[in-house]
């Protein structure tokens, strides 16, 4: 599948999708536009922002064309050995896993508008943008110029086209560092000055260096940090195979304020590199793009990158000891201060992501995979600590799974983990049964307060409430 993404009329906010098929050998084929993109789990339907959609053969005849779901089309070929889809899709959201377009930019996540044909999803395909001459894009690997305006970028499959957001714009700042032999991009769009760059580079290369010495590899041979900076209060970002897009604003405020947000988004995005977009829930793999993908352990896609992203900040000494735990706190304030209540465990919740995990839950409902998940992480982390005497921690059970289920940056196809795979290596690292654990944290509904203090002693710390009975976190000693 061979795909061009241009705009004609940008000031109406339509992109245009051309995307071509080769060697059909059947009567009909069958056109798929994901329902949703990988990162946030829920039904997002984009098939709702496509105005025009019609399918060509190679001599430019339309073919009979019919849709057999909300978003899936069937195709009569005719006899037609290659076809093209061509159709356009309303972008104008700005958000991290959105699209929009403009006389000045080009933003787009292709999960949102690139259609796949049924067998073909495993193809090799190529991507061709234009641009102007001042123009750059951002966010993807390979570029190859065709010439002074045209751009052609290869794919492994659909599902790497699909998990590469790009920017196309004349107003992009690029910077970047290396790590070993990998180059890592800093792009930002929007309004941030020039002047913060060298510090954006020396804090990100801490933090990536503490992450690539965890795992003891990168995933990628090249990695883009896309940012967006907007006007508006902003806090959003998406991670994928070889790049995350980020959204924060407002520019108008203090630029030490939005660059905590910075550094806090960025590290977690950078953690999924690993956790998630390789190390995967087997039920996610493949993504299957056409409905709901269930699966219990998001408490470990993103609570253990959510305990992770701030820690290695921290460890890297890009957080001194006192933002540290101002961050730390805010997820248990998020946690206890809302949710210690709530009817559903980690589990539950993760399951239930589909339903109703980015709106707001009715009373007493859910639990927040991030907030509690990173809390279950750490204690997880401070129990191996003190029963291996601080010769084992999480650490040890980030790179066992990376290994055994994650390592396959060569090629060799990844293994998804299950919610026992997990439990088995927690045990493993922590050479005893852990049942209590995952009764207590991963499965149960109890508070976890007293827990939490019991084990935030072993690192002079506990968590108290005020008289209006929110949480705080105050040092011991
Ligand atoms: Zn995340």
């Amino acid at each position: 599948m061979n795909y061009k993404i241009y705009s004609k009329n940008k000031n109406f906010h339509f992109i245009d999708i051309e995307c071509s098929i080769e060697n059909i050998q059947t009567d009909e084929i069958e056109l798929q536009l994901p329902a949703w993109r990988p990162g946030r789990y829920e039904l997002q339907n984009f098939a709702k922002n496509i105005q025009v959609f019609e399918v060509f053969d190679e001599n430019g005849q339309k073919l009979q064309t019919s849709k057999i779901t909300k978003d899936r089309w069937k195709v009569q070929t005719n006899g037609a050995k290659s076809i093209t889809a061509k159709y356009n899709y309303y972008a104008y959201v700005i958000n991290a896993g959105s699209s929009f377009v403009d006389e000045n930019i080009l933003y787009v996540n292709p999960v949102n508008l690139c259609i796949y044909a049924e067998g073909h999803i495993n193809e090799p395909c190529f991507l061709e943008l234009h641009k102007t001459e001042n123009q750059e894009i951002a966010g993807l690997n390979n570029q190859q110029k065709l010439n002074d305006t045209l751009v052609k970028i290869p794919f492994h499959d659909f599902y790497h086209l699909a998990d590469s957001p790009f920017i196309v714009s004349s107003n992009l700042k690029h910077d970047f560092y290396e790590v070993g032999d990998v180059k890592f991009n800093i792009w930002f769009e929007g309004n941030l000055s020039r002047e913060h760059l060298g510090r954006i580079r020396t804090d990100f290369k801490k933090f990536t260096e503490e992450q690539i010495k965890l795992f003891g590899e990168f995933p990628e041979k090249e990695y883009h940090f896309t940012t967006w900076i907007l006007p508006v209060p902003y806090y959003h970002g998406v991670e994928h195979r070889s790049s995350t897009m980020q959204v924060l604003g407002p520019d108008s405020q203090n630029f030490e304020e939005l660059y905590i947000d910075l550094l806090g988004l960025a590290s977690h995005e950078l953690f999924h590199t690993w956790n998630i977009c390789k190390l995967r829930p087997a039920e996610l793999l493949p993504y299957d793009y056409t409905k709901e993908n269930y699966f219990p352990t998001c408490f470990v896609a993103e609570g253990v990158t959510t305990y992770y992203g701030d820690l290695m900040l921290h460890r890297s000494g890009v957080f001194d000891q006192k933002q540290y735990f101002k961050e730390v706190e805010a997820y248990y304030k998020r946690h206890f201060d809302h949710a210690d209540h709530a009817s559903q465990s980690l589990v539950e919740s993760s399951w239930d992501l589909w339903l109703d995990g980015y709106t707001q839950s009715i009373p007493d409902r859910k639990v927040s995979v991030y907030h509690k998940g990173a809390i279950a992480a750490q204690i997880l982390d401070l129990h191996i600590q003190r029963i291996s005497h601080k010769t084992r921690s999480i650490d040890n059970v980030m790179k066992l799974l990376w290994e055994r289920f994650g390592a396959s940056a060569n090629g060799t196809p990844l293994k998804g983990y299950t919610m026992q795979d997990y439990k088995h290596i927690c045990e493993e690292v922590a050479e005893e049964s852990l049942d209590w654990y995952f009764e207590k944290c991963i499965l149960g509904t109890e508070s976890l307060f007293d827990l939490l203090n019991e084990y935030l002693q072993d690192i002079d710390l506990q968590i108290v409430r005020n008289e209006e009975g929110l949480v705080k976190l105050e040092t011991l000693s």
